[in-house]
């Protein structure tokens, strides 16, 4: 259990702090690094705790499912850092956001949603809540009007993420949260790609923060996982439909996140700057038509995420001149870099969007969100980023 007067020494501390001492839960046994609570169940003092810890007038732990102290310490931590009352933590990030809708939304609500959101996402909604009676519309992430003009009296939600993948557009948060508290629903905001080191929707008016930390929350590519943070009462909520239904996080799973958490910021930081650094340098070559970054100054999105970001994250996005073949020719000619889907790692990742992550779209759809047959995205990690550069060059000299 946490002591209390630790506890209270980091009331106002700052993230870098929090991301390190936030959520201890050290045992009698003076340990100085976080426990690893591997136990299905727990052992009462009589009868009449274990009575009393069933019917939850007695503090204590009871059973796994329902709460496990390494899970939550992970909670406590990731809950300090994005400025929340409380978190709860889930098997997957998709559990995140299927526990937060299953929680928090009926029958018969409406749902706003932004068009860019992880594919999953849009399955999530599309193929099952709306066979539970949750309709869901799709307006474009950067156009508040459409936004509002979405709206109607049964809306219960509007879910974003940004900056959106694999364009790094940024949506408005505090218009969107005026427009969540204009009609009375909730903003929820997948802060996945940000991670509360570069950003805290909460702060900016958002009711609810979902996250995969499975990407920059563990950081090395271990576990999947993740976690729904927001206030205590919508927290409850959110906590009473795992323990019923289940997609809990596993101990180990929570054990690695909150030691990811201890260097988040550090990690973050260095995505950003090397993103930053290769962003600006593949403008500058004649084999590319065009570089997507919020970093760049002349990003559309640039200003923006200067106000609501405290740096521009480890995604980028370029169009090489040409088409498919182009394309694949410059990542297969990449030495380092790791030809992968995912993001969020040590090791930097470069991927085909075309064809992989936004496969699944038709054609209409993909060229709307401007998923071109020349488009590659890179997720950077933290190798040296002169390593970087020159496997890039490698990519565009197979070109020539
Ligand atoms: C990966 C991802 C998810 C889903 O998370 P899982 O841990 O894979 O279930 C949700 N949102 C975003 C933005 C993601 O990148």
């Amino acid at each position: 259990m946490s002591d209390d007067s630790e506890f209270n020494a980091l009331h106002g501390a700052r993230l870098d702090t929090l991301a390190v001492r936030a959520g201890i839960a050290r045992t009698a046994e003076g340990e100085h690094a976080e426990p690893l609570f591997l136990t299905s169940s727990y052992v009462f003092d009589s009868a009449a705790d274990a009575a009393a810890r069933f019917a939850g007038t007695a503090p204590g732990n009871v059973y796994s499912r329902y709460t496990n102290p390494t899970v939550r310490a992970f909670e406590q931590r990731l809950a300090a850092l994005e400025g929340g009352e409380a978190a709860v933590a889930t098997a997957s990030g998709m559990a995140a956001i299927l526990s937060t809708c299953m929680a928090l939304l009926k029958s018969g609500d409406h749902v706003v949603c932004s068009r860019d959101v992880f594919g999953t996402t849009v399955s999530l909604f599309t193929r099952y809540l709306d066979k539970f009676g949750v309709a869901v519309t799709f307006v474009p992430l950067l156009d508040l009007d459409q936004w509002r003009a979405a709206i109607r009296p049964d809306t219960a939600m509007l879910f974003v993420e940004t900056p959106s993948n694999p364009l790094c557009e940024v949506a408005d948060l505090a218009g969107l949260s005026q427009l969540a508290r204009d009609s009375a629903s909730l903003l929820v905001v997948d802060n996945c790609f940000c991670t509360p080191a570069l950003q805290t929707p909460l702060a900016l008016g958002a009711d609810i923060v979902v996250h995969s930390a499975t990407k920059y929350l563990d950081g090395q590519g271990r576990c999947v996982g993740g976690a729904v943070v927001g206030s205590r009462a919508l927290m409850e909520e959110v906590m009473v439909f795992l323990r019923t239904c289940g997609p809990t996080m596993s101990a180990f799973n929570a054990w690695v996140f909150l030691k990811g958490l201890e260097t988040l910021r550090l990690r973050m930081d260095a995505h950003s700057q090397s993103a930053l650094e290769l962003a600006r340098w593949l403008r500058t070559q004649p084999a590319i038509e065009q570089v997507y970054y919020a970093g760049l100054e002349d990003h559309p999105g640039h200003a923006l995420a200067r106000r609501q970001q405290r740096a521009y994250g480890g995604v980028l996005s370029f169009r090489v001149r040409g088409g498919r073949e182009q394309a694949w020719q410059v990542i297969d000619a990449t030495r380092i870099m790791s030809l992968t889907a995912n993001l969020g790692d040590a090791k930097t990742t470069i991927v085909h969007p075309a064809t992989t992550t936004h496969g699944r779209l038709s054609a209409a759809e993909r060229e709307r969100a401007g998923i071109t047959e020349n488009l590659i995205r890179v997720a950077v990690g933290l190798e040296h980023v002169a390593d970087l550069q020159d496997d890039l060059q490698r990519g565009l000299a197979a070109l020539a």
